[in-house]
């Protein structure tokens, strides 16, 4: 039998294999292995062309026990229902296992944007709004970008929205840009929030940073910013990162002798995330099969693209230099290939904990919207250094006092918050 890849399936196995270790309570887990709210919608666009074209557009609200649901909006070919309801349930233990105010939700749209143009684009974003304006807001459920989507489609759907309900609302998305409501950092937060555990990660393992290798997967935001911050804040050295190509159709892993250098290959990437293949040959980089970043013999994998990546056959190519897999993706490792990296002593950072940089900064974002008063770059930094430190340090301490990995480690702190909040709140009873 072929390894089962759905996203959702995987999210709901992985809770109920700790929710039993949990003891948690049979009505209790029912409530929390399925989302409280789905939402399927067809959105109308008249194309450059005159015709009209419809979408299909998702949200599901996995849970609000602890605040207004929180998560991206992913523009793909393919996606579905069931990788929205992942990705929803994944962020509400995304916000509690960092301790924010906020719950789990998730949104889509069956779509390549690379296929649309600027104006078509901005149609579908603002279509997108039309159909959820009732069951969003900055006290129900707040959107953000992901793959697929950025700042500019983010200001567009607050715009909508503002509109809409007739009140400048710019908490109703985050990840906004700056000058529109947007954070100081935010662009950068997710990659250097994947770095801050990786820095946490070499403590307890007693890796010096400076002399550490990484190998990335993926040159979209999440990836690039942390190969930045490999180089930057560790002081260490990226052997290659891996990017689709959206001419050639397939992708490749690019390494260069002297190590990847971020800034340069992002000057040379188009808006859809292709790197320019001639320009990076000519700078002396070599260009891989998109496979050969997970062989690499470095100290740090980082798989920062899509669902999925390491599985029960990449898993086995995966070198023996490897210490740490730092998972700045959602989903990136199938539970069959978790065995493996558990057989081979690697210390994982789990998707949750490794990428919530991002969301930790969209809940600054909101803060600062509220407020109506903006922080300085480096405050953003150093508040979400602090968080994703102490996170990380209390997953780590729940790993040793149960005697599990760290993915279950963060899943208990996170179920653990989840059903505390439900038992306050007075959903369910019992001390
Ligand atoms: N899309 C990002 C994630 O998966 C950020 C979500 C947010 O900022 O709400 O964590």
């Amino acid at each position: 039998m072929s390894e089962n890849t759905n996203a959702f399936q995987i999210a709901q196995q992985q809770f109920d294999h700790v929710a039993g270790q949990l003891n948690l309570d049979a009505g209790v887990r029912e409530v929390l292995r399925w989302p409280s709210r789905e939402f399927t919608f067809r959105i109308p666009v008249r194309m450059d062309d005159g015709a009209l074209q419809v979408f299909t557009g998702f949200r599901v609200q996995h849970n609000d026990v602890r605040g207004p649901g929180k998560g991206g909006i992913r523009f793909a070919a393919n996606e579905t229902l069931d990788t929205v309801r992942a990705l929803s349930m994944w962020m509400t233990w995304k916000c509690a296992v960092v301790d924010i105010p906020l719950g789990g939700g998730k949104g889509g749209v069956v779509v390549d944007p690379s296929k649309l143009s600027v104006g078509e684009k901005e149609q579908l974003c603002r279509g997108w709004v039309r159909q959820m304006v009732k069951n969003i807001g900055p006290r129900q459920d707040i959107p953000a970008p992901d793959v697929g989507t950025n700042a500019q489609m983010m200001g567009w759907m607050m715009d909508e929205y503002s509109k809409l309900t007739g009140e400048f609302t710019p908490g109703a998305f985050t990840g906004k840009p700056v000058g529109s409501g947007g954070s100081q950092g935010r662009t950068e937060a997710t990659g250097f929030g994947v770095i801050y555990t990786i820095r946490e990660a070499m403590k307890q393992l007693k890796i010096d940073p400076k002399k550490a290798t990484a190998s990335i997967q993926g040159f979209g935001n999440v990836a690039r910013h942390a190969a930045i911050g490999f180089t930057e804040i560790l002081g260490g050295r990226v052997v290659c990162v891996s990017c689709w190509d959206r001419n050639d159709k397939k992708s490749y892993t690019y390494s260069h002798k002297d190590g990847v250098d971020a800034h340069f290959l992002f000057s040379i990437t188009d808006p859809y995330g292709t790197i320019d293949k001639e320009k990076a040959l000519a700078a002396g980089y070599v260009a891989e099969d998109g496979d050969a970043w997970i062989a690499k013999d470095v100290d740090v994998l980082i798989p920062a693209a899509l669902e999925n990546q390491v599985n029960a056959d990449t898993v086995q190519k995966i070198s023996k230099t490897v210490k740490i897999l730092a998972e700045g993706a959602n989903g990136p490792t199938t539970p069959e290939a978790d065995e493996h990296l558990k057989e081979m002593k690697i210390f994982t950072v789990p998707d949750f904990l490794c990428n919530a940089g991002g969301v930790t900064t969209s809940y600054f974002e909101g803060v600062q919207n509220d407020m109506n008063f903006y922080w300085a770059k480096q405050e953003v930094f150093d508040r979400l250094d602090a968080r994703m430190t102490e996170a990380f340090h209390g997953v780590l301490k729940m790993s040793q006092d149960k005697g599990v990995g760290m993915r279950d480690a963060a899943y208990m702190v996170s179920i653990q918050r989840v059903v505390d909040a439900m038992r306050l709140r007075g959903w369910i009873h019992g001390s």
